[in-house]
């Protein structure tokens, strides 16, 4: 069997581990490092990835990208804000960013993707083999573009993807928790530049994603920028010394900062020694870990409002948490911790390294995944998206891919032909845009009386409850008469039927889109034209000719047009026929046939 390995890809570090029997281990790199960090230098000397492309954001800073997640998926509309905090170019190509250095431009997935090449030759070095497949962990607020960016990234990188998951499932795994098959759990994960609280909810071993929060520019960098700000003054006035005029002293200033920091950890005093440039000396200044507490008070209690509105989104009190993670370095702070007990009324799980607990999580994802630990089930998201087939043979999507489970969606259908007795819910699961192109998955009847196309109110339901089951049920609104049915989505689909389906859709999806407008506007063509001879048998004598004859003109106009494959034409002339019809539709008494006329929005059933 194939080994999966779990990958951390962070803002700041990225990590790889692997499952070693029983127990989840991060690989560490030849200095002893389970951390890479996600920093991409091109140099004159090529490209280098992680701890000694760090030296290069000062002397280099054009040429070294870090934090590139922040523009995973995302357009360059959507960072205008955030552009003057980074030094490098950033530019659009085809509403995707693209990075500039010199005279090449990247794109965020292909900077992603020699981070995890790195952390993949790590592994391989280690294991002493190919490494392929892989899941990889994403903050639980990434959106469905965001995911796919990183899905693309290793790609790239020549990973199999098999499965992304949200960062605080992961760190929730890494601590066993799945194993208690119930309760609520807070992720308060704070790392070098990022905030991220994360309320779960676990069911029968599945996490569902109940709230989450944060700041995206508040973490550990801040802290040390209290600092540095602190001995960046004293150094002014005591040795009469401006270091902002010295980047590399400034940098230097920087590491000693948050070193100092770190020790303050687990020790109550340290030292600060700095060489001065020349001339200037050396500085030394001792400091308390209460006079750390005292800088960075402000910036923990920045943290605790995005946990008390996570927690109101969820509809939860403190107590209402069962377990509470921590996850990122910072959360090493012991006035991290007594906030964070404080504010929950719990001790929180700290037993794990914060900085390895996502990745080690993704590799006990990865074992389940692979077959390594069968006792549960782990879908927190549905991996294709579920609808049901309509008129022309298209499909109505219900439930998106990526949606967290439990999930339950509604919506409205009609019939399509006049005195329709019964209608066809066809349960279909995939991507593509046309039935025949999707997994079936069940299919029912459901008895409505006879009434005028377009007339009769049909609700589907869609609910996927915590175990993965589908529950689809359609009712009559005017009779209340109710079908349903139940299906297991996941029955017999394997994680690479899931990678072609989704392949496939964004393979044909410019063919697909094209098929879907043109059936759907020539359905609704269709059943326009019906709709209106109709009316016309009922109500021609009560317009007068010139009417008549202006609708049968945009009557026949729409049938040739029908003919052809142009949606926007017939779009447009179904516009032109409404528009004929208008004064028709008022003047008709039979109000169902007015809403036959006039409701032509809602999709149709066979
Ligand atoms: P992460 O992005 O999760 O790797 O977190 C990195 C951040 O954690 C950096 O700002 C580090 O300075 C900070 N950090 C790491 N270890 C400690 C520690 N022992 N005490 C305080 N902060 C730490």
């Amino acid at each position: 069997m194939t080994r999966i390995v779990g990958i951390d890809l962070g803002t700041t570090n990225s990590l790889i581990a692997y499952m070693d029997g029983q127990t989840p281990r991060v690989i560490a790199g030849r200095n002893e490092r389970g951390m890479v960090s996600s920093v991409v230098a091109m140099t004159d000397n090529g490209l280098i990835v992680g701890d000694p492309a760090k030296e290069h954001l000062v002397r280099n800073p054009e040429r070294t990208i870090y934090s590139v997640k922040r523009f995973m998926g995302k357009s360059l509309e959507d960072v205008s804000e955030e552009l003057t905090y980074f030094p490098y170019k950033l530019q659009e190509q085809g509403g995707v960013i693209r990075i500039q250095i010199g005279d090449k431009t990247y794109s965020p997935p292909q900077i992603s993707a020699m981070i995890l090449r790195e952390l993949k030759r790590r592994a391989e070095e280690h294991l002493g083999e190919d490494i392929t497949k892989a899941v990889i962990t994403v903050p639980a607020y990434f959106n469905d573009s965001q995911r796919q960016a990183t899905k693309d990234a290793g790609l790239i990188a020549g990973l199999d993807v098999l499965r992304i998951i949200n960062e605080p499932t992961a760190a929730s795994l890494a601590y066993g928790l799945q194993k208690k098959t119930q309760g609520t759990i807070a992720v308060y994960d704070l790392g070098g530049g990022t905030f991220d609280i994360s309320i779960l909810k676990l069911k029968d071993g599945i996490f569902e994603v109940l709230a989450t929060n944060g700041n995206t520019y508040l973490g550990g960098d801040d802290f040390d920028r209290t600092l540095v700000n602190l001995l960046l003054n004293e150094i002014r006035e005591q040795h009469g010394c401006s270091l902002d005029q010295y980047p590399d002293q400034m940098q230097a200033l920087r590491l000693e900062a948050e070193r100092a920091k770190i020790r303050l950890s687990d020790e109550q005093k340290t030292m600060v020694v700095l060489e001065l440039p020349s001339g200037h000396g050396v500085f030394r200044r001792q400091i308390t870990r209460d006079q750390l507490e005292g800088l960075t008070t402000a910036l923990v209690e920045q943290t605790l409002g995005p946990c008390r509105l996570a927690l109101k989104d969820a509809g939860l009190q403190p107590a209402q948490i069962d377990e509470v993670v921590l996850v990122g370095g910072s959360t090493r702070m012991p006035l991290v911790r007594r906030r964070v007990q404080d504010l929950f009324g719990k001790v929180p799980h700290s037993e794990l390294n914060p900085d390895e607990v996502v990745a080690l999580g993704a590799a006990v994802q990865a074992d389940i995944l692979s077959g390594g630990t069968q006792d549960m089930l782990l879908l927190d998201v549905t991996p294709l998206s579920l609808g049901i087939e309509t008129m022309g043979g298209v499909v109505s999507p219900l439930i998106r891919r990526n949606t967290t489970i439990p999930a339950s969606a509604k919506e409205m259908f009609t019939t399509y032909v006049d005195g329709q007795t019964s209608v066809d819910i066809h349960i279909l699961q995939g991507e593509r845009e046309l039935a025949q192109d999707n997994r079936s998955l069940a299919r029912f009847q459901l008895k409505v009386p006879p009434l005028p196309a377009g007339v009769p109110r049909i609700e589907v339901m869609f609910l996927i409850d915590a175990n993965g089951i589908l529950h689809v049920t359609a009712r009559d609104v005017r009779t209340g008469l109710t079908q349903s049915v139940e299906v297991k989505p996941s029955y017999g689909l394997s994680d690479e039927e899931v990678e072609r389906m989704i392949g496939e859709s964004f393979k044909f999806a410019a063919e697909d889109l094209k098929a879907r407008q043109i059936i759907e506007a020539r359905t609704e063509a269709e059943a326009i034209i019906k709709a209106t001879e109709k009316a016309l048998e009922l109500g021609g004598h009560l317009i007068d000719s010139a009417e008549t004859t202006a609708i049968k003109t945009a009557l026949a106009e729409l049938q040739a047009a029908r003919a052809g494959d142009e949606h926007r034409g017939i779009r447009a002339r179904i516009a032109d026929l409404e528009k004929a019809t208008h004064h028709l539709a008022e003047v008709l008494m039979d109000t169902s046939l007015k809403e036959a006329l006039q409701n032509k929005k809602l999709s149709e059933l066979t």
